[in-house]
């Protein structure tokens, strides 16, 4: 398949943008990005490279790629279903209703469209929790998925929606074996575009038992871990975090996700076992029955979170959608409108630049792949995009980062670059097309098999 070719890399000269570096020492300036052999090989002022296609970047904001720290792309298909749908309905529906009538093919399209989504609006790095894990056939066809869309995949490994109920919520089953196989045989290469994560339900979905046996079968193959936690009621009662702080569990290869229910103490252990945070802000502000967004808290804990979708079925899959959605909830904590967990006096607040850094470099480091990407740094894989100020709904641009943050969409992505290789330009998308007409069939066929009505 063509995956197996070696990709052509790039070489390319961006000159003259406003570069939102991510990286301490070269904070922003104007000036040039020259990408050579999947890297950032220099970022200066005057750079000259004759052999490089120049880029005219006057004007023009550049910054790492988006990094979404967690999204179910096996339901590319079902997007953008029920924005105001419930979480008992959305697991009804998707996990439960769909989920077990997946065929391999149908989580290809998924994860096909779910990746041509994300690289249109500038998300170069996904995070794949892929709780689809219906036979090892429908992991590889995730996994082929991502090889083929170009973007730069974690693949977190899960368990089947096949039997939903039995696999969340007290489960006494330990994760699926075929993990192994993947890990020996398909993404055993670390460095690679796409690596291998371990997405475990730990002791808030199944007993502590299995929690404690699934993750040292993560840690025996070398994989990172992440981990649904903090959801609503329940969340809040089994306090997944102390559960593994006490059982001596948590530590630093761990993202745990939305957190919305966990509490101000289980944060401060978060943050001191260097663990990381991805808080799916958009989701969680539309979806009754999660909780709220987390953000301020983890940052008065010390953690600077990640960002992340979640499910296309409710909300956009874009990060310009989250980052709105994690700034609108702080600003109900200032007028005193939050939940009841953020009514605490003097909780820390962040503004539009730390939203674009919670949205790439903190990505990286919750993904533990910062050092290969998440800042336009010399030395790191050149993921990389341009979005154009000179546009209507940006103009005149005054603060680029609060501009992106206020206004930003989708079509201002004028550029994407993935390790060198370019998957948009010039605003059009380099492939894409055939898929959408595929996730069309692949969604209605599911409907039918589920026996349900599309919904209208
Ligand atoms: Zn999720």
């Amino acid at each position: 398949m063509s995956y197996h070719q070696p990709p052509h890399k790039d070489r390319i000269l961006i000159k003259g943008a406003y570069l939102m570096t991510q990286d301490d020492e070269l904070g922003n300036l104007v000036g040039d990005v020259l990408v050579a052999d999947g890297r950032i090989l220099q970022i200066g002022q005057d750079l000259r490279d004759d052999e490089a296609r120049l880029v005219d970047g006057t004007g023009n904001a550049v910054l790492p790629g988006f990094i979404d720290t967690h999204r179910h792309n096996w339901q590319g298909a079902l997007r953008n279903l029920g924005p105001a749908w419930t979480y008992q309905e959305y697991r009804s529906q998707v996990q439960i209703g769909l989920g077990q009538y997946f065929e391999p093919e149908d989580v290809h399209i998924g994860n096909l469209a779910a990746d041509l989504m994300s690289l249109d609006s500038g998300v170069t790095t996904v995070r794949d929790e892929s709780h689809i894990s219906n036979s090892p056939e429908h992991s590889d066809a995730a996994i082929a998925a991502h090889w083929e869309s170009g973007i730069r995949a974690v693949f977190d490994h899960g368990w089947p929606s096949t039997e939903a109920e039995q696999w969340q919520f007290g489960s006494s089953r330990t994760h699926p074996d075929d993990i192994r196989r993947i890990r020996n045989e398909v993404l055993s290469d670390d460095s690679a575009r796409v690596t291998l994560n371990a997405m475990l339900r730990g002791p808030e979905l199944s007993t502590a038992d299995v929690a404690a046996q699934d993750i040292r079968l993560a840690r025996e193959l070398g994989l990172r871990i992440s981990m649904h936690v903090g959801l609503g009621e329940w969340g809040a009662r089994q306090q997944a975090v102390r559960q593994l702080a006490e059982s001596k569990l948590l530590a630093s290869d761990m993202t745990f996700i939305h957190l919305c229910t966990s509490t101000d103490e289980e944060l401060r252990m978060l943050a001191a076992h260097g663990a990381t945070a991805s808080v799916a802000s958009a989701l969680e502000v539309f979806m009754p029955g999660l909780g709220q967004p987390a953000t301020n808290r983890l940052l008065a804990a010390g953690v600077r979170p990640s960002l992340s979708v979640d499910t296309e079925t409710i909300v956009s899959g874009d990060m310009f959608g989250v980052m709105r959605a994690a700034l609108a909830y702080q600003q109900l904590i200032i007028a005193g409108a939050a939940g009841p967990m953020d009514r605490a006096p003097g909780l820390p607040t962040f503004d539009a630049a730390d939203l674009i850094a919670f949205a790439t470099i903190e990505g990286a480091r919750a993904c533990g792949i910062d050092d290969r990407t998440g800042s336009l740094t010399p030395g790191k894989e050149a993921d990389l995009i341009m979005v154009r100020l000179d546009h209507t709904n940006l103009l005149p641009a005054t603060n680029v980062a609060a501009s992106i943050v206020a206004g930003g969409h989708a079509g201002n992505v004028d550029l994407v670059v993935v390790a060198g290789e370019v998957r948009k330009e010039h605003g059009v998308l380099k492939k894409g097309d055939a898929v959408f007409a595929e996730a069309a069939a692949s969604r209605d066929r599911l409907f039918h098999a589920a026996g349900l009505p599309l919904p209208s």
